[in-house]
């Protein structure tokens, strides 16, 4: 079958439909193809009794501005919730909350001195010869090719390094940790920066989940401008512009039927391991798979949204969703996020059946919060997707792929997908929206 469409969008994440809305609004006609069932890629969600919730934990932080401008033109602005999402720190058998500042005083592996250094760091104030230095900070790229330890230690003490940066890029980065960038962490406080003094980190959530955000999305663009079940294989170009698409899916008997369209721009929307298959364009970024789990109980676990887990546990974090959004929304029941990052497919995790993980979640658990009882568990639901996140690794915005690939590729190449500049020094939604609206403008420009 031969089909028209002037801009073929590759993936129905939020970055491909945001890039497919925003070219729809300069009269541009477009086609999304999403290889799966369900739209959303990372951030689709699983139904519950009450609002479906993201099958991987998602809030927006409070410096994120994009997404939420977008929210406020599809109509759903005013639902977003901004909230104190409540923090705490497991580390040797006892939980230490650490939202308020004198939480984080009376954290006792710390003397007064590594609480003023780390205090200091978080104020972005470099306090190392003695004289505060207000701009040592300003450009991260300053801290590129810093390797993140050696910077936590030298600008905090190796103290605070031990007992609280060090596990936490376990839990992030397992046995990538030593690759990190400076740049990161710095960029990564400044992103998480917006705290409420006396009551922590304020954190948002869309109103029924970021599902509607979607849903909007996917109803402005229209349901039949999108191809679900269908899978882009290959990009033609001739004499340096790009021509058409092959696309594949299955139709209502189970045959696969190969589709030829006519295209004069292709939006890749996509990990870049898809550019590379679709364009051999290769990018050096590695990425990180993730397995997570929502666990539905009959009782609340945690005091906090968010436990950070310095511990030998099969699990870097326990989120307790409905102690940031409430359980009534969901039925009543209370639903936990249990995830691990993965480095490679040779994890034990990443090799376990959804029983065998459920098992390792549950003892888990089990060991560091004894009197938890698993009978109060509902039901468990796994995600697990091979790539998730990139590692933030020095040297990595030499790496990102530019939005216009039109000298590295073709004419009419671009890319929206997470190992754009956008998606850094953190993945999320907001970055997704940021890289399809950045595409569209490149576009409508060219
Ligand atoms: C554990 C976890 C926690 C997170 N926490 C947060 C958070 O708290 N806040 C936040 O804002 N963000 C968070 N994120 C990040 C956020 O989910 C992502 O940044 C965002 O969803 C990425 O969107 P995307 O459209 O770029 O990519 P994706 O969502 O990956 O979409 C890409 C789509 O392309 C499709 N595709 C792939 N190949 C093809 C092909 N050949 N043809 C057609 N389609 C194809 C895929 O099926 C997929 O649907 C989290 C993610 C994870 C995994």
């Amino acid at each position: 079958m031969q089909l028209d469409t002037e801009i073929a969008v590759v993936g129905g994440g939020i970055a491909g439909l945001t890039a497919a809305y925003r070219l729809q609004e300069h009269g541009f006609d477009v086609c999304v193809f999403e290889a799966s069932d369900d739209l959303g890629g990372l951030a689709s969600v699983y139904e519950t009794s009450g609002d479906p919730i993201e099958k991987f934990y998602h809030h927006l932080s409070k410096s994120e501005e994009t997404i939420v401008e977008l929210a406020k033109e599809l109509g759903i602005g005013k639902d977003i919730e901004w909230k104190i999402g409540k923090n705490a720190y497991y580390i040797n058998g006892d939980i230490h909350p650490m939202d308020k500042p004198w939480e984080i005083f009376s954290f006792p592996y710390w003397n007064l001195y590594d609480k003023f250094r780390l205090g200091m760091l978080t104020l972005d104030i470099d306090v190392r010869g003695g004289i505060p230095k207000f701009d040592t900070y300003e450009q991260l790229s300053d801290f590129e090719d810093v390797p993140v330890e050696e910077f936590a230690r030298e600008h905090t003490t190796p103290n605070v390094y031990e007992t609280f940066f060090e596990p936490l890029l376990d839990a992030k980065f397992g046995s990538r940790k030593d690759d990190v960038s400076a740049a990161w962490l710095l960029g990564r406080i400044k992103f998480r920066g917006e705290r409420d003094i006396l009551r922590g980190e304020i954190l948002g959530y869309l109103d029924g989940g970021f599902g509607r955000l979607l849903d909007s999305l996917i109803n402005a663009v229209g349901r039949e401008n999108i191809e679900s079940n269908t899978r882009v294989t290959d990009i033609q170009t001739v004499d340096n512009e790009v021509t058409g698409l092959t696309a594949e899916r299955e139709d209502e008997t189970g045959e696969s039927v190969t589709e030829s369209h006519n295209v004069d721009s292709v939006v890749v929307a996509t990990m870049p391991n898809v550019l590379e298959d679709l364009t051999g364009y290769s990018c050096d970024i590695d990425f990180q798979g993730t397995v997570c789990s929502v666990i539905s109980m009959e009782e609340s676990l945690l005091e906090t949204y968010w436990l950070n887990i310095a511990d030998d546990a099969p699990f870097g974090a326990l989120i307790e969703h409905t102690n940031f959004i409430e359980k009534e929304r969901y039925g009543g029941e209370h639903l936990l996020y249990v995830a691990r990052y993965i480095q490679s497919p040779d994890e034990d995790v990443w090799q376990q059946t959804d029983d065998e993980i459920r098992e390792t979640w549950l003892s888990g658990i089990e060991s560091l919060f004894p009197e938890f009882d698993r009978d109060s568990v509902n039901w468990v639901r796994t995600a697990r997707n091979p790539r998730t996140a990139p590692v933030y690794e020095r040297g990595y915005l030499d790496m990102v792929v530019p939005y216009d690939l039109s000298e590295e590729v073709a004419d009419g190449v671009y890319y929206a997908g997470m190992a754009s500049s956008a998606q850094y020094p953190e993945r999320s939604l907001n970055g997704g929206v940021v890289a399809g609206s950045e595409v569209a403008d490149r576009i409508v420009e060219n």
